[in-house]
């Protein structure tokens, strides 16, 4: 045994001692990560296995590690080799044709077109032209890379895919010489060029400075590809480049929200500003002027000038960006509880379990409105709206099992299945011209029916939709694990009253941006459950405004890939990112990696107050001994000798290297500059290295909320 095992137990003694270990752990769990440890992290994580203070382990909180597949997504790739010639002695006969006739595709095609020519230049030195007609004597002996030109495409005996690719997917296909990407949409085009990289010279994104040419671009494939990532909305988590969004088929919070004042969430103030309407309309507002009123306070008046109010800063918006497709209109941040308690508004929750339904009966109303004036003046326009299923809003409207507690209170608990097993929305109450509920002679509130007789259902109209935001979830589960089987299942309840569910989940600890957030591979399970339920929109939201360390940024190439496509291969994933980022440091790198979660897997199982929250106390100095920090910088210092080779016949990729190691460094010398500095006779010096990469890299902030370093540095490190 080294000394720095020695040290490690005794490090993990005292940390014992320090802190009161639940142990609700499995064994299996502990022998795959301490196996995995020793395998690819050397002797020095042996204390794993070795810790005299191993707890007793119990079964009930066995990991699901089943590998999920989901049928139904699209993804028909069919490539072979050719012989035609597509780069022939760093020349190309080759030219891009891009097909600009339709105006709201023009944009898009431009764009990925010129993106193509680019990463085709960059892999292989060739510059392709761009014409915007095709030439007299097209034909498939033409040498063309063709976007759009439908018309061309048919009378070749072409004909588009019977599969739904709707706007976002796309269909590539090889006839002689010809390349067409043809599409519906503008991020259909996007994608398209993407494949088609993706297919010919190999690409794959990392990072606006990392990306990948794995295929020489001699020949051009045979190629029939029809596919549509598997969410049509796929918003980036992190920090992030304009490239970088674009060129990993991501999307960012203005791609697809038009904001209100700027914010394309938490806005439901900004389409009715208090100071503008309160003394006119208090009736639009919850009593503290802090929320709306979804009913207006049961005032018929003013609800319908509320309803018009809003729907006026819509079709204003809308015009204003005629490309995007969803608006929120969305409760408050901070206000403690989102929903209004004003009589009219208990009464819609009293009847129907959540303060959702009057929200509902709004966004429907005005939802009538939008899409009235789509059709009359933009038809084909698409624009959802979209609110909030948040804090006391997120649990469905759906029949439940409905019990009176000790005090008094209507309780409604768990949801209730017809004999199909289905989940039942609840009936719509019937109200009279000022919009009351009606009461039948003996008091009893009688349900909607409409004209034929039948019961009304309490549901979403299409374009409405909920934005789930379920912000107790645990993310280092799965949503298939016990843990999130409520939150899961709220997904699929949800379905039951929309035809569509957008899902805002969160990938990172808002309290600890510095330290890892171990979700890597239990959001790849989530997203593949909320594919399996038919979730179309999906953000996990981390640190959005930060530079951001403990492999956070593998995060973005993990959304990247498993959103586009559920089905891929997590383990082939990490390996093309760890060997394409870090190159000759990729071993270092991985085994930091593995270290790290290991750790994390550890202290959840262990520690009774980490559960894999979100703000979960992970940031204590004594989870993360210092002789762990001290292994982890030495794989730094590994890392950095192995890419040492590139210093003088690579400058360039040397420096990027180097940044991305640095980069990871962050986190263990966060915390030893934060904890350790008794140890380190020289940690003021230590401290000061750090405030400078901290600065040189971008970094921010250390959390969400009040995190500026810079105080850090003055007040408590003594910078
Ligand atoms: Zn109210």
């Amino acid at each position: 045994m080294s000394d720095k095992i020695k040290d490690a137990n005794i490090e993990q003694e005292n940390s014992v001692d320090k802190k009161v270990f639940s142990k609700k752990k499995k064994l299996i769990i502990l022998i795959v990560s301490a196996v995995l440890c020793v395998a690819i992290g050397g002797g020095a994580l042996l204390w794993y296995l070795l810790s005299p203070k191993q707890p007793p382990q119990t079964s009930n909180a066995v990991k699901d590690n089943v590998i999920h597949k989901i049928d139904g997504t699209l993804h028909k790739v069919n490539v072979s080799d050719s012989n035609v010639k597509f780069v022939d002695n760093g020349e190309s006969e080759y030219k891009i044709y891009v097909d600009l006739s339709d105006e709201s595709l023009k944009a898009s095609i431009n764009k990925s077109a010129s993106f193509v020519k680019d990463q085709i230049c960059n892999s292989s030195g060739v510059e392709l032209a761009i014409d915007t007609e095709l030439p007299s004597d097209f034909s498939k002996n033409t040498y063309a890379i063709v976007y759009g030109f439908r018309r061309a495409f048919e009378d070749l005996g072409l004909s588009m895919p019977a599969e739904d690719i709707a706007t976002t997917g796309y269909y590539i296909k090889t006839i002689g010489n010809l390349v067409f990407i043809e599409a519906n949409g503008s991020d259909g085009y996007r994608m398209g060029g993407l494949a088609f990289l993706r297919e010919v010279i190999g690409y794959d994104m990392i990072s606006e400075d990392c990306v990948v040419y794995s295929r020489e671009a001699t020949t051009m494939p045979n190629m029939e590809i029809v596919e549509r990532p598997d969410f049509d909305y796929r918003q980036i988590q992190n920090y992030y480049t304009g490239v970088e969004s674009y060129g990993m088929g991501m999307h960012t919070h203005t791609d697809l929200w038009i904001p209100i004042n700027g914010w394309d969430m938490h806005n439901s103030l900004y389409y009715i500003p208090p100071e503008t309407y309160k003394n006119k309309y208090p009736e639009w507002y919850r009593s503290d002027f802090e929320q709306p009123c979804y009913t207006a306070h049961g005032n018929k008046v003013a609800y319908e000038a509320l309803v018009e109010t809003v729907f006026r800063v819509v079709v204003q918006r809308m015009e204003e960006c005629p490309t995007i497709e969803n608006i929120s209109f969305t409760a408050m941040d901070g206000t403690g509880q989102d929903s209004c308690w004003c009589d009219t508004c208990n009464e819609y929750k009293t009847l129907y379990g959540t303060p959702a339904a009057a929200c509902i009966y709004f966004m429907n109303d005005l939802n009538k409105m939008v899409q009235a004036y789509i059709q009359n003046n933009c038809p084909g326009r698409t624009l959802n709206l979209v609110f909030f299923a948040y804090h006391d809003s997120e649990p469905a409207p759906v029949e439940r099992v409905k019990y009176i507690d000790g005090s008094g209170n209507l309780i409604w608990a768990d949801p209730i299945v017809d004999e199909n097993g289905n989940y039942i929305p609840l009936k719509r109450y019937a109200r009279d011209e000022k919009g009351h509920f009606i009461k039948d002679a003996n008091g009893n509130y009688v349900y909607e029916t409409d004209e034929q007789g039948n019961y009304v259902y309490l549901t979403c109209d299409e374009h409405v939709y909920p934005w789930l935001a379920p912000i107790y979830s645990k993310f280092t589960s799965s949503f298939y694990e016990d843990v999130n089987k409520t939150y899961a299942q709220n997904v699929d309840l949800w379905y039951t009253v929309s035809s569509n569910v957008y899902l805002w989940i969160y990938g990172t600890n808002f309290k600890y941006y510095l330290f890892p957030y171990n979700n890597w591979s239990s959001s790849v399970e989530t997203y593949r459950y909320l594919r399996g339920s038919g979730v179309k929109y999906i953000w996990s939201q981390a640190q959005e405004r930060n530079q951001a360390t403990a492999f956070t940024d593998l995060k973005d190439y993990i959304d990247s890939k498993f959103f586009f496509d559920v089905n891929s291969d997590y383990d082939k994933v990490l390996s093309d990112y760890f060997d394409n980022y870090y190159l000759d440091a990729s071993k270092q790198m991985r085994d930091l990696f593995n270290l790290i979660q290991a750790r994390s897997e550890y202290l959840e199982e262990t520690v009774s107050t980490i559960s894999g929250g979100i703000y979960d106390e992970i940031g204590e100095a004594e989870l993360w001994p210092r002789v762990l920090l001290e292994n982890m910088l030495n794989l730094i210092d590994e890392a950095y000798k192995s890419v040492e080779k590139y210093k003088y016949s690579n400058p360039q990729l040397y420096e990027n290297l180097v940044k991305r190691i640095k980069q990871e460094s962050i986190f263990p010398r966060y915390v030893i500059c934060m904890y350790y500095g008794d140890y380190y006779a020289n940690i003021q010096e230590m401290r000061a290295n750090f405030r400078d990469d901290w600065n040189e890299l971008g970094f921010s902030v250390h959390r969400e909320h009040e995190g500026d370093m810079q105080s850090v540095f003055t007040n408590d490190w003594g910078l």
